[in-house]
Parts: structure tokens; sequence; C-alpha cells
């Protein structure tokens, strides 16, 4: 059980129809080790500067998070501000200041190449693929990326696409990528281009997973108090890969568990600014939710 996830770690500035909050911890792969800290000892990796506060990083390593992998840099930690639209469901992004980001050369701390477990967060295919080239016998990568990537980076990507188990994308980024006009065509399209299983994020719509076993939906978790739903993406994905790192399983019916654990834990994660909700609750809620949940879903 060796979780390893790289990314991005930022400051978010964020404006939502219910407030506003300035240079939160933020970040694909805080999100994403805070998450799977419910399930594993995740290993991160990653890069911030000199503003970033140690608070942060005692914070993961009180989580069980080994933090060996994060190197800070002269400079400023990445910045990112976006703004949300009244239904939360779409947002645009304010301002992008990459700063230590921008020249991010992942290497890996010799004791994470065995990781079996391996989450790409959104950064450029090419420094997805340089990370995977590290990694010595991984069991199940999973990679996420943007509209950015596939606008600018497509050959890269789909070069990376066939190294990959899962990968991650929200509806706009997969019609984009295939072409399609239909979701459930663009999810099939995505699968054959590599990656054994696809899954379609669809915010407050839930999200479908593409495998051998077919197509399979879940709703996302009716809750009635969201605040913030940055994050939910990267959350989603720590609930995914934690739950079947946890459980070393792969099976269809473990990746339809994942997929409830991630929405669960997402769900969570929009009910606060940045990480703050997932700060307040433990793995016991989390079950307790992920009960409820199973029970909605059963007729
Ligand atoms: P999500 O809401 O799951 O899509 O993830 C939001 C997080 O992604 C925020 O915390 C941002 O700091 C981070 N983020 C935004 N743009 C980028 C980017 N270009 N590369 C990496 N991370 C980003």
């Amino acid at each position: 059980m060796s979780l390893l996830v790289v990314g991005s770690l930022a400051f978010d500035s964020i404006e939502t129809p219910n407030g506003k909050v300035d240079d939160a911890l933020g970040g694909s792969a805080s999100f994403f080790s805070v998450v799977a800290s419910f399930f594993t000892k995740p290993r991160l990796v990653g890069v911030v500067g000199q503003d970033f506060p140690p608070e942060h990083i005692q914070m993961f390593r009180a989580k069980g998070i080994d933090t060996s992998g994060l190197v800070t840099k002269e400079g400023k930690t990445f910045r990112w501000k976006g703004r949300y639209h009244q239904d939360m469901n779409s947002r645009d992004t304010l301002d992008v200041q990459l700063n230590v980001f921008g020249t991010f050369d992942p290497v890996l701390p010799k004791h994470f190449r065995d990781s079996r477990h391996v989450f790409l967060a959104n950064s450029s295919p090419a420094i997805q693929a340089k990370v995977l080239d590290q990694v010595e016998k991984p069991e199940i990568v999973m990679a996420d990326t943007m509209d950015l990537w596939i606008n600018t980076e497509k050959k890269g990507l789909l070069e990376l696409l066939p190294r990959l188990d899962g990968f991650l994308l929200n509806d706009s980024e997969a019609l984009l990528l295939t072409g399609e006009t239909n979701l459930v065509r663009a999810g099939h399209a995505v699968r054959k281009l590599g990656p054994k299983f696809v899954i379609l994020k669809k915010g407050e719509h839930g999200a479908m997973l593409f495998s051998e076993a077919g197509v399979f939906v879940v709703p996302a978790y009716p809750t009635p108090h969201i605040v913030d739903p940055t994050g939910a993406g990267d959350s989603f994905a720590g609930g995914v890969l934690g739950s079947l790192a946890a459980d070393s399983a792969s099976s269809a019916a473990d990746l339809k568990r994942a997929m409830a654990y991630g929405t669960v834990v997402a769900s969570f994660t929009v009910e606060g600014f940045g990480l703050d909700r997932l700060g307040e609750i433990t793995r016991k809620d989390l079950d307790a939710r992920y009960q409820e949940y199973r029970k909605m879903l059963t007729f």
C-alpha cells in the first residue's frame, strides 16, 4: 500500500455566491493527499515557494502524509484565483501566477519510486510522463488533465493515455478531446485512446465510469450546503485511488465502491472553502455518509 501524488500546491483566492476567501491552501496535490490520508499514508511530491507557511507542511505531516518529496524553492508559491457562477457548476479563472510551479521538474525521492498507486494530478502531459518514468512498477496509475493541455499539448497527452490505468476528466474536456457531442460516446472514445478506465466528472450531476465491465453511473451526494466547489475533482480522485490503494483492489466491484467513496468525500469538500471542511471530519464521518449514500442508491 503506497500511494504517490504529484501535482500543484497553491494559494487559492476564491469567490462564490456564498462568500470569498484569499490565499487559502489549495492545489490539486493538497486536496488529493489530504483526502487520500483518510485511507492510507500518501506520498506527496510538489513545489512551493519560500512564502509557504510551515504550518501547512505540519498539517500534512500530522495527517500521515510523507512530505519528503515537497521541495521549497526560491520564489513564490503557485497562485490561482477563480470566481464561481451563480449555479456553482462553472467558474472563471481570473488569475494564474505559476511562480515556482512554472519550472516544476519533479524528481521522486528514492524511497517513493516503489509506489504501487500513482496519481498524476493536473499538470502538463510531459511532466506527468516524466514522473511515470521514475516509478519502478506501478500497479494503478491515474491521471487528471485540463482543457489547456488538450489545446496545447494534445500529442503528449495522446502518448500518455495508453500508459494509464485510469483517466479522469470533466465532461467538457471529454467532448473537447474527442470531438464528440454526446458524453457517453465521448467516454467510450476516450477509453479507446488507451486508458483501461475513464471517469467523466459532471460536477453536481455526478460521475460516469467507463471500463471493461461497461458503464457505471453515480449521482453526486445531495448535500444542501455547497459553499465552494474548488478541489471537488481532486478530492474525488483522492477518494477513488485512496480506497483502491487501501484495499489493494481493482476489480469492477472495487472500482464501483471507489467511485462511491470519491463521490462522498467530494461532497464534504464542497461544504467549506478550500480544505476547511475536510479538516473538520474524520474517517467515521466519511463512512457514515458512505453508508447513507449506499442506502440512497438501493431500490
Ligand atoms: P478542481 O476544483 O478539482 O478542478 O481543482 C482546483 C485546484 O486546482 C485549485 O486548488 C487550484 O489551485 C488548482 N489549479 C488551478 N489551475 C491549475 C493548473 N494550471 N495546474 C495545476 N493546478 C491548478
